[in-house]
């Protein structure tokens, strides 16, 4: 899956699809945060917010970035439970390149 060149990596539940040679502990911890948002919302809720938000705000101001950002350099630990379900393996995936 090709990512335009700004985009180092990409949630789409259930797949992360992290650009290769971009992946960080920050950068996982990120994308695990959007994981536990689409859980929380649910699929359509979340994709569908988010794009309005995308469309209606810069990036830096949608709320499910404000909040994965805030996450990125430590991991709240109601996310642990994702870890146990799988998404331990979230670094495995980056494999995609540009
Ligand atoms: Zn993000």
């Amino acid at each position: 899956m090709p990512l335009p060149r700004s985009v180092l990596a990409v949630t789409l539940y259930p797949f992360v699809f992290i650009r290769k040679g971009c992946s960080t502990p920050d950068l996982r911890k990120h994308e695990l945060v959007h994981c536990w948002q689409v859980q929380r919302d649910g699929w359509l809720r979340f994709y569908l917010t988010y794009i309005w938000h995308g469309l209606t705000r810069r990036y830096r101001d949608i709320p499910a970035e404000v909040e994965a950002h805030a996450h990125e350099t430590e991991l709240p630990p109601h996310l642990a439970a994702l870890v146990d379900l799988g998404v331990k393996n979230i670094s495995d995936v980056d494999s995609v390149n540009s």
